[in-house]
């Protein structure tokens, strides 16, 4: 069978993309795109003109089958996503998980994601996070999701659109408190790249102050809850450091 390969593409500024990703969106016979129409301008932007097909939410499991029958016939695959890593917040995970079950080879083109570009960037520590992908659209279940996660002592990181973007920090506001660190990770990579980092209090009345900055796509950071205390020397190293400093000259 042919290898089906997930390629990363870029989240906003089209030349985000490795030469790699270039090569094989060539080389394969289809690629498989969420939005073809979307696509076509970074595949038009590299010069690319393999054909492609939609694989979007909607088509995802009624197409499995005609995708699966290409790659066992031996032609190779690409998938992409309108921006960033394919299955994350995307589609692809059944074509995926059925390729690796008919033991079609699944080979990773990495690239940019917005989840690690804003993590990066953020301020916020890295070494532990969670990511939740899109908040509940209903009031009632984004706040029950906000409240599980209020205690948590890692990073945790949402995808939040303009639409939403307000009403997501109200209610964490609420749910979280405003001495809460956070960091919103607007535009990355685009013309308006805007990263807002401090207490929730802040964030959200820099936000609330400025319409521009309630505009395109979203990253959101929340800080965890020990973390100032986690990155403080626990007492027990404190009192060696204390030993030690005596015994210094
Ligand atoms: N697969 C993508 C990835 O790897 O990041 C995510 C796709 S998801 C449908 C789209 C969401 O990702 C947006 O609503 C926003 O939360 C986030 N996002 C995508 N591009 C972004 C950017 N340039 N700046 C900030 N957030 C972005």
């Amino acid at each position: 069978p042919g290898t089906l390969y997930i390629v990363a593409t870029p989240i906003g500024n089209l030349d985000d993309i490795s030469l790699r990703a270039i090569q094989v969106l060539n080389q394969v016979s289809r690629v498989a795109a969420e939005d073809t129409r979307h696509s076509r301008r970074l595949m038009q932007h590299h010069g690319i003109d393999t054909p492609m097909l939609a694989l979007h939410e909607h088509n995802e499991r009624q197409a499995l089958k005609g995708l699966l029958k290409i790659l066992r016939q031996g032609q190779d695959m690409a998938l992409i996503s309108d921006a960033g890593t394919p299955l994350v917040s995307d589609p692809g995970f059944p074509l995926v998980r059925a390729c690796r079950e008919a033991g079609i080879r699944v080979s990773p083109v990495p690239g940019p994601s917005a989840l690690v570009a804003a993590l990066s960037v953020s301020g916020l520590p890295v070494d532990s996070f969670c990511f939740h992908g899109f908040l509940p659209r209903s009031p009632a279940a984004r706040r029950e999701r906000l409240e599980a996660v209020a205690g948590q002592s890692h990073t945790q990181v949402f995808y939040e659109s303009s639409h939403r973007i307000l009403h997501a920090l109200r209610d964490m506001l609420e749910m979280l408190g405003g001495d809460r660190e956070i960091c919103v990770a607007r535009e990355l990579t685009k013309q308006y790249e805007d990263v807002m980092s401090g207490s929730l209090d802040e964030v959200l009345a820099l936000m609330e102050g400025d319409a521009m900055r309630q505009r395109g796509e979203f990253v959101i950071l929340v800080g965890g809850v020990s973390r100032r205390d986690r990155d403080l020397p626990s007492e027990d190293a404190l009192r060696v450091l204390d030993l030690l400093l005596d015994e210094l000259p």
